[in-house]
């Protein structure tokens, strides 16, 4: 379209400018104020070659300021400084509804003092509209001359088609801009994932009451170290203690106060257990730990300590809580199922001497 009539009044104009929505369709573009690139300068190059005109460029219409993301042909400072304030040429190709064509500005009442004749010259201005799918213009690709000329439809056909190209250009970025927060969204997911897995398995292996491993984990636990022993001879022991009389402090006392003497139970095993052992929780009122390292000499002495730390735990709720204590070492050739059974002997004796005391499996 060719404005030979006066150019529409700047409240048309300002109106179209200044539409919210087109306003945030320049501003997904994600171009504003983006630095020049190749694959714009190349079509603005390639107009400038094929229209023999002194510049071309690809303008985007925010709302203050016209954003050039490419101009070919300018001298300093357009070149440099790529935006322009004030009223410009391309403000007219929002309204145009297609290529608009002005072959001798200075001729066309309205557009004459538009401030680029003046500071840059501009006679002719050739603009076709860059519109999105959804029918927004975000700005323009034009071509200007220093002297009036007769737009051709060959120009107009090659702009067209460098406009097409450079509203692709645009669309593909978008994508992959998109397409790269996708990415960063989906890895953030992933991560959650992974830490909920963690926590899953964490939970999968401990006991809700006590938050000590639980049986599960420790018969892991068991067949691991085991199967270090057999690489490294190392010596490996492990405690059965069991709460005595337990029925009896629940019918004494309730069972929120059994699962208190449970917490403290399992308190004191936590404690004495260094970093490399495994305190778990493998019964009602059943604990054990896996020491590893530790032979049948040493083990007796810590089931010995934890005895008696039970015995005089001061956090206990209920005064004359105890334990018995089975011990078992590994033997030569022994598997871990013996091993456990040989524990529960010994901790069956211990039960049966009385009590509140601890005894090492033969
Ligand atoms: P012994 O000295 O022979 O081991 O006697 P005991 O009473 O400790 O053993 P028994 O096996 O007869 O009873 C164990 C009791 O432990 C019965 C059960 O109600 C209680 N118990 C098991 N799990 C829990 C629990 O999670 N919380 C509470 N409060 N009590 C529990
Ligand atoms: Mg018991
Ligand atoms: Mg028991």
């Amino acid at each position: 379209m060719s404005f030979s009539a006066p150019a529409p009044s700047d409240d048309e104009v300002n109106a179209a400018r200044l539409d919210p929505a087109r306003l945030q369709a320049v501003c997904d573009t994600g171009l504003l104020d983006t630095p020049a690139e190749e694959s714009f300068d190349r079509l603005t190059r390639l107009a400038t070659r094929l229209l023999e005109v002194p510049a071309t460029f690809v303008s985007l219409v925010d709302a203050g300021r016209d954003f050039y993301k490419s101009t070919i042909g300018f001298g300093e400072p357009l070149a440099s400084a790529r935006q322009l304030q004030g009223r410009t040429f391309c403000h007219y190709a929002l309204l145009s509804q297609g290529p608009l064509l002005l072959d001798d500005v200075c001729a066309l009442p309205g557009f004459a003092d538009v401030p680029t004749v003046q500071t840059l010259g501009v006679r002719a201005y050739a603009g076709v509209p860059l519109v999105t799918p959804e029918g927004l213009v975000l700005g323009s690709f034009c071509a200007v001359d220093m002297q009036p000329r007769h737009w051709t439809a060959r120009d107009v056909e090659v702009l067209t088609e460098l406009a097409h190209a450079t509203l692709r250009e645009i669309t593909l970025r978008q994508a992959l801009t998109q397409l790269a927060e996708t990415n960063r969204l989906l890895a953030e997911e992933m991560h959650k994932v992974g830490v909920l897995n963690e926590r899953l398995s964490e939970l999968a292996h401990t006991d809700a009451l006590t938050g000590l491993n639980n049986r599960r984990a420790y018969d892991q636990q068991l067949a691991r170290e085991w199967r270090r022993v057999q690489r490294n001879g190392a010596p490996l022991s492990v405690l059965l203690v069991d709460a005595d009389h337990f029925k009896a402090v629940n019918d004494q006392h309730g069972h929120a106060v059994g699962d208190h003497v449970l917490r403290v139970l399992a308190g004191v095993l936590q404690e004495s257990a260094r970093e490399i052992d495994v305190a778990a929780r493998v019964g009602g009122e059943e604990f054990a730990v896996l020491l590893a390292d530790t032979d049948a000499t040493s083990a007796a002495g810590v089931a010995e300590r934890i005895r008696s730390q039970i015995a005089q735990a001061e956090a206990m709720p209920v005064a004359g809580v105890t334990v018995s204590i089975g011990v078992a070492t590994l033997l030569a050739e022994e598997r871990p199922d013996s091993l456990q059974h040989r524990a529960d002997q010994a901790l069956y004796m211990a039960k049966s001497q009385g009590r509140n005391r601890v005894v090492s499996a033969r």
